[in-house]
């Protein structure tokens, strides 16, 4: 029998575990493969590692791997990965925003040779107007200066072959975004669609700021645009100052007091100053990337884990 293993990232669900694994199991229940749960508990600070330590002793196809803190879900996500042995792995939210009736698709999806299924989100009930345009500028910004292709409204929930999996085993960066480390790899791939509901307790744990860091980390692994973007702007500067000088000495030169000189200087001064700082501020977050990934710290630290196989 083939065994899949499912990847649920963690943090703050205490509510949602007992939720997902009935879910999950009403669906194994009708279909013929061996299964597995890997929870990451994600430095939880409810009572989320007890109810897991809980369901992990009375059921043995679910394990836990508990985080010393909170890493982030992109991280978590990979950690479980890393010890998912079955021959498909699916990765999936805890909250039942990731309908797990749409599994049965999957795998068919799956035997039927896809290598990756992939799942584009039709609507988000209970989203705001903020979040769905600030999604769709990403991808948007995305799309445009990378050279990994995504399609706008993927998520995190899909199904990866464990030959993408043993790949996806082989990836060192740190500063992670898991599903545009699955979309750079390729493979064969499958589409599907879903309406994601609201999440059923609990708050969405994913700040705006989160996914500011997560499309900055984004933008600056899977491109070089932003880095190019500082030379661009570089001879724009030149330009634009190199014309108002211009300007400058020529209304100078005709006796006209359209701009006093210092004025001009002043400004000029302010807005090149401006720009180099984002300059900076851009050569800064690739200095940022290459320092984390020098430091050569290990992606997570797990504390404990339950039922879990060695990692080979
Ligand atoms: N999550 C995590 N670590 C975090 C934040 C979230 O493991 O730091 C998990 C969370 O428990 C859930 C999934 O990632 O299973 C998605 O989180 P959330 O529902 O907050 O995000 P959204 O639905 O807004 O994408
Ligand atoms: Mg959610």
């Amino acid at each position: 029998m083939k065994k899949i293993s499912l990847v649920i990232p963690v943090y703050n669900e205490e509510k949602n575990i007992p939720l997902i694994t009935e879910a999950l199991e009403g669906v194994f229940k009708n279909l013929s493969y061996e299964w597995e749960i890997i929870f990451v508990n994600d430095g939880s600070k409810d009572e989320s590692l007890n109810v897991l330590q809980k369901l992990s002793q009375k059921k043995k196809y679910i394990k836990v791997l508990d985080f010393s803190r909170n890493f982030g879900k992109e991280v978590a996500t990979s950690a479980g990965c890393h010890y998912a042995w079955g021959d498909a792995v699916i990765t999936m939210d805890a909250d039942l925003q990731h309908p797990p009736e749409s599994i049965p698709q999957f795998l068919s999806l799956w035997e039927s040779g896809a290598e990756v299924v992939y799942t584009v989100r039709k609507e988000t009930q209970g989203v705001g107007w903020f979040k769905k345009f600030s999604s769709g500028l990403f991808y948007w910004i995305f799309n445009r200066i990378s050279d990994t292709k995504s399609e706008s409204g993927t998520t995190d929930f899909r199904l990866m072959d464990k030959k993408v999996i043993e790949a996806f085993r082989n990836l060192p960066e740190r500063e992670r975004m898991f599903r545009g480390l699955i979309d750079w790899m390729g493979f064969r791939r499958e589409r599907l669609e879903f309406v994601a509901g609201e999440r059923k307790n609990g708050v969405a744990q994913y700040s705006y700021g989160k996914l500011l860091r997560l499309a900055l980390n984004s933008f600056t692994s899977f491109s070089l645009f932003p880095l190019r973007l500082a030379g661009y702007l570089g001879i724009l500067i030149t330009i634009i100052s190199g014309s108002l000088l211009f300007i400058m000495l020529l209304t100078r030169f005709l006796d006209a007091q359209v701009f006093t000189p210092l004025a001009i200087v002043a400004v000029s001064t302010m807005f090149l100053i401006g720009i180099v700082l984002m300059c900076l501020g851009l050569i800064a977050l690739y200095i940022a990337r290459i320092h984390t990934e020098v430091s050569g710290r290990p992606l997570y630290i797990i504390r404990e884990s339950l039922n879990v196989a060695k990692k080979k």
